[in-house]
């Protein structure tokens, strides 16, 4: 087994071993069924990464638009939640901290997808996920901060 993260192939949001039976993962933030299964692209020619990576800037867009409604679906959440947090329940704001990752996880799914297409086990993939992974972090915090939660 390679030692990348798996990620949801809908939201591109890292998977957690535990929220499965180990091979079969339910994403904990867009709920979509995961299957995991071996990475693919280490060790494949260029040429085959690169017909990979064309196949997948296509399926990026399809993704892109398919996420639309969820997307807006999790804002609205975020949003009542939202109202709730500021006036002191703790449990809405735990709840609208995960929303918002869902969120901000579908804005870079596309991208995600495209990386890990071509190989996720190739390093500069490896760093693209690493920042995408600290840029949502960092986001997560600030919302953590304005509802007045405690970082992680
Ligand atoms: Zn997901």
């Amino acid at each position: 087994m390679s030692s990348h993260t798996f990620r949801c192939a809908n939201c591109g949001a890292p998977l957690q071993s535990g929220d499965g039976d180990g091979v079969h993962v339910r994403c904990r933030y867009c709920r979509a069924e995961n299957v995991l299964s071996r990475s693919i692209g280490a060790g494949d020619d260029p040429a085959t990464k690169g017909r990979r990576l064309q196949l997948a800037a296509v399926e990026a867009q399809a993704l892109a638009k398919r996420n639309e409604e969820r997307s807006a679906a999790l804002m609205a959440e975020f949003e009542a939640l939202s109202l709730a947090a500021h006036q002191g329940d703790r449990e809405a704001a735990e709840e609208a901290v995960v929303l918002m990752e869902g969120y901000l996880r579908l804005q870079y799914a596309p991208t995600v997808h495209m990386y890990t297409s071509y190989d996720p086990t190739d390093p500069a993939v490896v760093q693209a996920m690493q920042q995408i992974d600290a840029a949502v972090h960092q986001a997560l915090a600030a919302v953590r901060e304005s509802f007045g939660l405690p970082p992680r």
